[in-house]
């Protein structure tokens, strides 16, 4: 056994307004320059809907993430390194730039020079990158709210995967079924395979917290990485021509504070939390034969953290004392392994993601209300549960490999746990059968609780700050991923002829 540490992130989608804050700040914070105007590190998506870059999930046209060879072993799906390599400049998995979308400004000079006239003056959209007149067609949150999304249903990767009498309702009824948010960002994998792909070694996943991150310095901008990660969560600063990727915030966390993202989520979605796991385990579990035990196969590789056995192994790998404290607190661990509510996106990329999601119960909710029942009844909830196919098989498709039962059964703690809590404050009784239902104790159904609707800013993050002793260590890691400033380390000279970027319409040379 290795034990290493992770920095994870678990979100509520529940909870999730859409407000999209989370991306904002985290693209004044990152994104904010030449190069990378249409980058969203952090993007929230409508699901169903085909998401940023367009059918990002879709695997068979993109190529991501890792497959089984005929022994077994792992493999990216994009091919081996001499298939890669003969591909470095005629990459075809790689999403142009009408994939993600043409990002647009306003000649705003014409509202302020415009002379005093009797017409109010119109201000026309201009590509980003031209600086010529464009047409809006598309954005990064083109599906907001399912605005346009009846449109574009039918081409939703997890639609597609689902029975066809299912995916037909979806289609055809689409705005009465069900929508909820899906906000994205690096899951930083445990087997990332945008490491694995990056010929340069450019990419790497820091030792200390598992955040994955490209050295600027050594990037030659192949954008192996970008066709390589399936959430499509790379992208290419077409002004130098180098990868760049969500950081986790990194300066952030090293002195103890969550990533922008989580700091300003409106909804208080976010959790963040170190968690303990064998690093010696990792090929393993990602290599598990049947997609639908890749979940827990994912789980058996976090360790407990209060186990003697596991501080002990943790203390002999050098994990210091305060992280391994951190990791017996840590929210990620509580929800994703003590109450099983979180699951991963797609854990059958094999990725092993550590971003993690409690699946929404208002789909199930709203259709409970529409039969006129009632949403507060854990009975009819129950009930709606088995019976609601569409959502259920939708959300399967999303976190759990297509495993119904696995989702029904989170769906179902925390129904209980509302109805739980509910009996207990309004008529102080103890709901005993929903203990029986769910197998979960009073304390248990007490602990979701606090965590999911009560929980204060430090239970929600808890990240012991880096060590003052691997300070040098880190502060040199820092230099080769900044991404600060034009002019700064990761803004230097285009590596590659600009007609290999991704910079370019479909179709043009
Ligand atoms: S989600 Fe992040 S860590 Fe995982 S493969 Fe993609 S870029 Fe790499
Ligand atoms: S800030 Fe929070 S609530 Fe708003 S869109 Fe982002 S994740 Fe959702």
């Amino acid at each position: 056994m290795r034990v290493m540490a992770q920095v994870a992130m678990v979100m509520n989608l529940d909870k999730c307004i859409g407000c999209h804050t989370c991306s904002v700040t985290c693209k004044q914070t990152w994104t904010n320059r030449e190069g990378t105007e249409y980058v969203w590190f952090n993007n929230v998506e409508t699901k169903p809907g085909i998401g940023y870059p367009k059918h990002y999930e879709d695997q068979e046209r993109w190529r991501g993430g890792w497959v089984l060879d005929d022994r077994g072993r792992l493999k990216l799906r994009s091919g081996g390194k001499v298939k890669r390599l003969l591909g470095l400049f005629a990459n075809p998995d790689l999403p142009s730039i009408d994939d993600y979308y043409e990002p647009i400004t306003y000649d705003y000079d014409t509202l302020i020079t415009a002379p005093a006239g009797r017409d109010t003056p119109v201000i026309r959209p201009k590509s980003a990158l031209t600086g010529k007149d464009t047409a809006i067609k598309w954005g990064a949150n083109w599906e907001d709210d399912l605005g346009g999304a009846a449109e574009h249903a039918a081409g939703d990767p997890n639609i597609a995967a689902m029975p066809k009498q299912a995916a037909d309702k979806v289609r055809f009824e689409f705005e009465r079924t069900f929508m909820f948010h899906l906000p994205r960002i690096c899951e930083h994998c445990l087997n990332p395979a945008c490491v694995s792909a990056c010929p340069s070694g450019a990419m790497y996943k820091r030792a200390e917290d598992g955040i994955v991150l490209v050295d600027q310095n050594r990037c030659r901008g192949w954008r192996m990485c970008v066709s390589a990660c399936p959430y499509k969560k790379v992208y290419v600063n077409h002004n130098t021509g180098k990868a760049e990727k969500c950081t986790f915030c990194f300066p952030r966390i090293e002195a103890g504070q969550p990533t922008v993202c989580a700091e300003t989520c409106v909804g208080r979605l976010r959790y963040i939390g170190m968690v303990l796991y064998d690093a010696d385990a990792v090929t393993a579990a990602a290599s598990v034969p049947d997609p639908q035990d890749l979940l827990e196969a994912q789980r058996n590789l976090f360790l407990d953290p209060a186990d003697p056995a596991v501080v002990s192994a943790a203390l002999s790998a050098g994990v210091p004392r305060d992280w391994i404290d951190a990791a017996q607190r840590s929210p990620v661990y509580e929800l994703a392994i003590r109450h099983k509510v979180a699951l991963p996106l797609h854990p059958e990329y094999r990725t092993v993601p550590m971003v993690w999601y409690i699946p929404p119960l208002s789909p199930v909710l709203d259709a409970v209300s529409e039969m006129d029942g009632d949403n507060a009844d854990p009975d009819q909830v129950f009930h709606g549960i088995t019976q609601l196919r569409i959502p259920m098989e939708y959300l399967a498709s999303l976190f759990a490999a297509g495993d119904t039962e696995v989702v029904a059964g989170v769906l179902m703690k925390l129904s209980a746990m509302r109805g739980y809590m509910r009996a207990r404050t309004l008529d102080g009784t103890v709901a005993e059968e929903l203990l029986a239902a769910t197998g979960m104790s009073s304390m248990d159904m007490e602990r979701l609780y606090r965590l999911l609707a009560v929980a204060k800013y430090d239970e929600r993050y808890v990240i012991p700050p880096a060590h003052r002793e691997t300070a040098a260590e880190l502060a040199e890691l820092g230099t080769g991923c900044s991404l600060d400033v034009p002019g700064g380390p990761g803004m230097g000279r285009v590596l590659l002829p600009l007609s290999v970027l991704p910079i370019k319409r479909n179709g043009e040379p």
